[in-house]
């Protein structure tokens, strides 16, 4: 039985990452909990949290299940943030993404279950996957366009993925699966759950600059960074008609704090995480990003022009895409008095300087 009286001890399964990064950060920063531990296979991006004493670093592929067992049974949470989460990687190895998104965590599933202890599962907004109306289907349409009918809500919104042939849908699937395999724990009683529905997190440390800190195409704020900073032209796949909502990841992290804090209210539930007032379509994010970077660093240093290429091209076979995703945060709102602040042009325009900066330290470094 873990001892409810002692501070919450929490376990951060892919604190290396962009999310675990910031929310050991913030977890370290208050004096609400107790010891951290964090488990990843890389410490790049938290090698600055390494002095402190409170905060427990295993260097480990999560795959070592065993090694997980003993961080999780001593843990009150665990946050399981475990993914490839990349979409040029759903097509290009989709076996792996399946297995990190589903096999993997499904055994991190076990043994929260195991050891009765608390999960808080990430999970993804690509789970919506395409909006009907994207379908031609014109009975989805509203008379009058009403943006409602665009937007995504957790208990009631339909899940629609692509053929199977298209294989960016082996992300958004895996995932499903594994929603459901911890709704069906949850309804026996036997797990204490909360999933989380990311809308596309951006901030400090999101992903990488290809080159530099990693190989492949990142998420497209990274791919547009990447483009800025080493004077190529930004790339419109199929034209960037679809649309997203930008979320800055210091919103995202008070929300996940709120889950941690709120345990009876975030018990069984999925929320959406994101800000559904910061929706752009990556046409415009190109625009606003490029208009950016010339006010920030000077017109002198903007060099890039904007492009455009075909999903095909830019990340081979099986690519599809998602049009549009507007989480509805009533429930988030309600459940964990929690809401976005961050507006749009400051959400892009933090991330753009953090990036900014750090390309200078990594580049004078080399
Ligand atoms: N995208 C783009 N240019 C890039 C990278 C991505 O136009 O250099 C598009 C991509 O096709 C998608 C959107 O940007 O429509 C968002 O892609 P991202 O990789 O950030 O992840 P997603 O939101 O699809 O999970």
């Amino acid at each position: 039985m873990k001892n409810k009286k002692e501070l919450p001890t929490v376990c951060v399964l892919g604190c290396g990452g962009f999310v675990g990064s910031h929310l050991v950060e913030r977890l370290l920063d208050s004096g609400d909990y107790g010891q951290i531990t964090g488990i990843d296979i890389s410490d790049q991006k938290i090698r600055h949290l390494s002095g402190n004493s409170r905060f427990d670093f295993v260097k480990a592929d999560a795959h070592s299940i065993e090694l997980l067992r003993p961080s999780i049974e001593k843990s009150s949470t665990v946050i399981s943030l475990v993914a490839l989460c990349n979409p040029s990687l759903y097509t290009t190895i989709p076996l792996e993404v399946i297995d990190s998104n589903f096999t993997l965590p499904l055994e991190i599933v076990k043994l929260c279950h195991e050891y009765q202890t608390r999960l808080i599962h990430f999970s993804t907004s690509e789970v919506y996957g395409k909006t009907a109306m994207s379908l031609s289907d014109s009975s989805a349409m509203d008379e009058d366009g009403s943006i409602d009918r665009w937007v995504l809500t957790e208990d009631t919104s339909q899940l629609i993925l692509g053929p199977v042939r298209a294989q960016r849908w082996s992300y958004a699937c895996a995932k499903q699966l594994l929603e459901r395999v911890i709704y069906a724990y949850g309804t026996s009683n036997s797990l204490e759950y909360t999933i989380v529905r990311p809308f596309n997190f951006i901030g400090p440390r999101m992903d990488f600059l290809p080159g530099l800190e990693g190989e492949g195409i990142p998420r497209v704020f990274a791919c547009f960074m990447d483009a800025l900073l080493f004077e190529k032209p930004l790339q419109l796949v199929d034209g960037g008609n679809n649309r997203r909502c930008f979320t800055y990841i210091d919103d995202a992290i008070d929300a996940v704090m709120a889950i941690i804090d709120n345990r009876e209210s975030s018990r069984s539930q999925i929320f959406n995480i994101g800000n559904p007032d910061n929706e752009i379509s990556i046409r415009d994010l190109a625009s606003l990003m490029h208009q950016m970077y010339g006010e920030i660093r000077g017109k002198a240093y903007l060099r890039s022009s904007i492009g455009s290429i075909s999903g095909k091209e830019f990340y081979g076979e099986g690519y599809d895409d998602s049009d549009r995703r507007i989480p509805d945060i009533r429930k988030a709102v309600d459940c964990l008095g929690w809401k976005p602040k961050t507006g749009l042009s400051q959400t892009i325009q933090l991330s753009m300087l953090s990036f900014i900066e750090h390309f200078k330290t990594v580049k004078n470094s080399t």
